[in-house]
């Protein structure tokens, strides 16, 4: 079921998560060991995590460095079709973005997701590779998430790049997008950032699901900036508990947020990544329920390869 049919037919706050593919060289094993344990508190839908290629350098015994570029994570495609098949009763949402596509390619992983029955998409922009500063899309690619979602609101429609094409068949995407509640880091200011969000709605995206955020507080306050704009459709949390000690540096480099300074003296206490586990679940589980409070249609969690964390919470909540 397209999951914005999901969201409006439930009558209380909806369960899923999202996956990182795992490296090159394990199998499909790895993602069904982290969906197991989570599966018993019926997830509504599962996310794929989709990663653009990496610029690295490699050390020739000369001292040369060779530029290399390399994907670490297989494609969404194969590992999509395989938890829809594993797991019937939950919808997969691979994530689409524009970086590394042309329009071309755009229209083919498409068109592979619509023989598969794969009718929900997540679609991003990207960010540009490691060790790149600047997103730079393909010369015939989508400049910004907007973009691709029109480029699939066309399909919907029945109308593929080939202008030749006769008789085809519409497809039924469902698109969600993404929204940052501390803003985008680019967007000069939030103003600037809704304005966009609010483009990619009306391009036909049906729901928003949130950048990680630790303080409830800069959710209900984005959800409100986005109702004054003129933004209806749901506006799903994403939530990412804290898991070692060192998360309270990297997570706000990797993602740019903030984390309150209340979560960072318990973790500062902890004297053992276990402790920070810990502290990790219980601070997530107590967002999780004041937000169930709020009536949010989904808890999305971010399980970035761990699930032991997002299966205590979800037994706390769900
Ligand atoms: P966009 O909506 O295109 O916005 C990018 C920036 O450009 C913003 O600052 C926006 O304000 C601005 N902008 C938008 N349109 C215009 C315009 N027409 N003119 C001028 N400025 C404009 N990344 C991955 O690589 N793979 C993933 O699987 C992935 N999953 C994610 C899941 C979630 C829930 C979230 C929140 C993020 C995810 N990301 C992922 C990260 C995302 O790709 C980056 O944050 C990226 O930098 C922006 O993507 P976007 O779709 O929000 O971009």
């Amino acid at each position: 079921m397209r999951v914005i049919d999901q969201i409006q037919k439930a009558d209380t706050t909806l369960f899923s998560f999202e996956l990182l593919p795992p490296l090159k060289g394990h199998n499909i094993e790895r993602i069904y060991r982290s969906i197991d344990p989570l599966i018993e508190f019926n997830p509504s839908f599962i996310n794929v995590t989709y990663h653009q290629e990496e610029v690295v350098y490699k050390k020739h015994p000369s001292g040369l460095l060779e530029k290399k570029t390399i994907r670490k994570r297989p494609g969404t495609v194969a590992i999509s079709a395989a938890i829809k098949y594993k797991y019937p009763s939950v919808e997969v949402v691979p994530h689409l973005i524009c970086g590394g596509f042309s329009k071309e390619d755009t229209e083919y992983a498409l068109i592979d997701f619509h023989y598969l029955g794969i009718n929900n998409l997540l679609v991003l922009r990207g960010d540009p590779p490691k060790g790149i500063r600047n997103f730079i899309h393909e010369p015939d690619g989508h400049a910004y998430a907007s973009g691709l979602v029109k480029q699939i609101m066309d399909m919907n429609n029945g109308n593929y790049l080939d202008e030749d094409l006769r008789n085809t068949m519409a497809t039924d995407f469902c698109v969600g997008v993404a929204g940052y509640p501390g803003k985008h880091i680019e967007a000069p200011n939030f103003a600037y950032d809704l304005k966009y969000l609010k483009e990619k709605i009306d391009a036909g995206a049906e729901y928003i699901i949130t950048q990680m955020f630790f303080d409830n507080k800069s959710y209900f306050e984005f959800v409100k900036m986005c109702r004054d704009d003129g933004i209806t459709v749901p506006i799903i949390p994403g939530l990412k508990p804290i898991a070692t000690m060192n998360d309270i540096t990297t997570l706000p480099q990797v993602f740019n947020i903030d984390i309150p300074e209340e979560l960072v003296k318990e973790i500062q206490k902890c004297n053992t990544n276990k402790d920070a586990f810990k502290a990790g679940i219980e601070w997530t589980t107590n967002q999780s329920k004041e937000l169930v409070e709020f009536g949010v249609p989904v808890l999305h969690y971010f399980t970035i390869g761990i699930s032991e964390n997002i299966r205590q919470i979800a037994s706390a909540i769900f």
